[in-house]
């Protein structure tokens, strides 16, 4: 099937790893002019030849007005912004202090409201556009392995969302995806025997499914489709 998103210009925040990384990959091959953006220069070197990396931190709002000015005038005006950084913090509610919970919140969620309002105007403006958030299961249920601060932010990335899904309408979708128990780092102390008892599917998901999924909702054939929430989570939570 031919997503109809060739050329078009995408940024990929948390571009350089994980699921990030394959969101890259998998725009590339659907021949987006593909921006992976991340905190650590270093993660450069992890792109695949072609993708263009700019580094930022996310939840730094000059940063991220500089990103933009820096993606409009070296690669062109963006059509695609995948909201994917992320963080984790495993403190319990106890443990957990105020100074947790906002770098939680500033990192997951402050960072996509600041680029989405820096984006969709512009969007909107010129016709098309869209943005993709990277959610969490752990927004719905209150988190499995994660704490508060993780669980607060995913759910908070749904209402603004459904916000900016009505403020980008009707040139612009917004949409987001809930993943859950994904193969990456993040994920990496979660055992077999945890993930099997749960999970209907029988295993983790891969980060090239969390790709086809933002790769179908970047495409020319989900413009009456915004402001939903599309689970990914092996049948975990069905609702
Ligand atoms: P990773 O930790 O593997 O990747 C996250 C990426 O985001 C890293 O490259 C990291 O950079 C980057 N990043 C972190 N903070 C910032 C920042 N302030 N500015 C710019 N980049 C930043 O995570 P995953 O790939 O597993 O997760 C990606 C998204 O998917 C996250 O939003 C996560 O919450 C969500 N998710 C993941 C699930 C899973 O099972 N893995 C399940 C549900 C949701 P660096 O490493 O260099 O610091």
């Amino acid at each position: 099937m031919d997503l109809g998103i060739t050329d078009k210009v995408a940024v990929v925040t948390g571009g350089a790893r994980g699921i990030g990384l394959a969101i890259v990959q998998r725009l590339m091959e659907e021949g987006c002019r593909t921006v992976a953006v991340d905190i650590d220069p270093s993660a450069a070197s992890n792109l695949p030849d072609g993708a263009i990396f700019m580094a930022c931190d996310v939840s730094d709002e000059q940063q991220c007005e500089q990103l933009v000015r820096d993606v409009d005038q070296q690669v062109g005006s963006l059509d695609i912004l995948v909201n994917n950084a992320g963080i984790q913090s495993t403190l319990t509610l106890a443990e957990a202090t105020v100074e947790d919970w906002e770098r939680v919140l500033k990192v997951n969620l402050t960072s996509a409201f600041i680029l989405s309002k820096l984006v969709v105007y512009d969007m909107k403006r010129r016709g098309w556009g869209r943005i993709i958030n990277i959610g969490s299961m752990a927004g719905k249920v209150g988190g499995l392995t994660v704490s508060a601060s993780y669980a607060g932010s995913k759910a908070g990335m749904m209402g603004l969302t459904k916000s900016v899904a009505r403020t980008a309408a009707p040139q612009v979708t917004c949409n987001i995806i809930c993943p859950a128990f994904i193969s990456t780092a993040m994920t990496s102390s979660v055992t077999k025997a945890e993930y099997s008892r749960q999970i209907p599917v029988g295993r983790l998901g891969t980060c090239e499914e969390v790709a086809a999924a933002v790769a179908y909702l970047a495409s020319t054939w989900t413009g009456y489709m915004t402001g939903e929430v599309l689970d990914l989570n092996g049948g975990m939570l069905m609702d």
